[in-house]
C-alpha cells in the first residue's frame, strides 16, 4: 500500500466490480482538489475492457488536461514514436490496445517557477493510488509499461531508470530474462519522453531505451496469447 508523506495509509483501493464503474467512478473524482492540492480535477486516462497492456505516465500535462486525451502533446507524439518502434502499427493501434493512465491523472499544474509541470507530490501520488490499484485488479495487463521515474518508483519501487530501462520485472520486482515468459504480469520501464527529462542526453541511456523498445517487441505477440 503507498503511504502519503506524513506516513497516513493510502485510501484502499476503489471499490468497483466492472471497469465500466471504475471508469466512472474515477472520472468523477475531485480528491486532490478537495484537498488543496491541485486547483481543478479533470481526471485524463483512456482505455477500454480486454486490453492487455497497460502504460503508467506521470501526470497529464495541460494539452492533455484541455483535451481530456492521455500523451495528447509534444512527450506524447514522442512516446507514439516510441511505440511504433515497439512494434505498433501506427498511433491508433497503439491506444486501441493500450489502457493509458498516469501516477496522478490530473493536471498538477506548473511549477512555481514555470519551468515546465509541477511533479506530483506524495499527497497526491497517494490519493490517485486508489485507481492505479483498481485498474491493475479489474484489467489484470499482462505488460505494463510505467513510463518515468514518478511511474517506476510507484510500480517498481526502489529501482531508478538506470537500473530499470531495457529490463524486464515481473510483478515482484525481480529480472525476467526471457522474452517471452510462460506466465504472470512483465513490466517493462521506460523513461519519461518529454523534453524536461535530461535523462536521454547520454548516448549510453539512448541505447538502454533501444534495449527496451526492443523487449517490448517481443513482449507484444505474447500479451494478447
Ligand atoms: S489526481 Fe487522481 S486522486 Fe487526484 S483528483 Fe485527479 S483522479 Fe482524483
Amino acid at each position: 500500500m503507498v503511504e502519503s508523506s506524513a506516513g497516513r495509509p493510502a485510501p484502499p483501493p476503489v471499490e468497483a466490480r466492472s471497469l465500466a464503474a471504475l471508469v466512472v467512478a474515477h472520472r468523477a473524482c475531485t480528491r486532490c482538489a478537495d484537498a488543496g492540492l491541485i486547483p481543478s480535477a479533470r481526471p485524463v486516462f483512456s482505455g477500454r475492457p480486454g486490453q492487455r497492456v497497460l502504460l503508467v505516465g506521470q501526470a497529464p500535462g495541460p494539452v492533455e488536461h484541455d483535451v481530456t486525451r492521455p500523451f495528447a502533446g509534444r512527450a506524447g507524439r514522442e512516446l507514439v514514436r516510441w511505440m511504433l518502434r515497439a512494434g505498433f502499427a501506427d498511433e491508433e493501434d497503439f491506444r486501441a490496445r493500450v489502457w493509458i493512465t498516469s501516477t496522478t491523472t490530473c493536471f498538477p499544474g506548473r511549477r512555481p517557477d514555470g519551468a515546465g509541470d509541477r511533479r506530483p507530490g506524495p499527497a497526491e501520488v497517494a490519493l490517485c493510488a486508489g485507481w492505479l490499484e483498481a485498474v491493475l485488479h479489474l484489467l489484470a495487463p499482462r505488460l505494463v509499461i510505467p513510463v518515468g521515474s514518478l511511474a517506476l518508483s510507484r510500480l517498481l519501487g526502489g529501482l531508478r531508470l538506470d537500473d530499470a530501462v531495457g529490463r524486464a520485472f515481473d510483478a515482484a520486482g525481480r529480472p525476467v530474462e526471457e522474452a517471452s515468459p510462460t506466465a504472470g504480469r512483465v513490466l517493462v520501464p521506460l523513461p519519461h519522453p518529454s523534453g524536461q527529462s535530461r535523462w536521454l542526453n547520454d548516448p549510453a541511456r539512448r541505447r538502454r531505451l533501444d534495449a527496451a523498445l526492443e523487449l517490448l517487441s517481443g513482449l507484444l505477440d505474447w500479451t494478447v496469447r
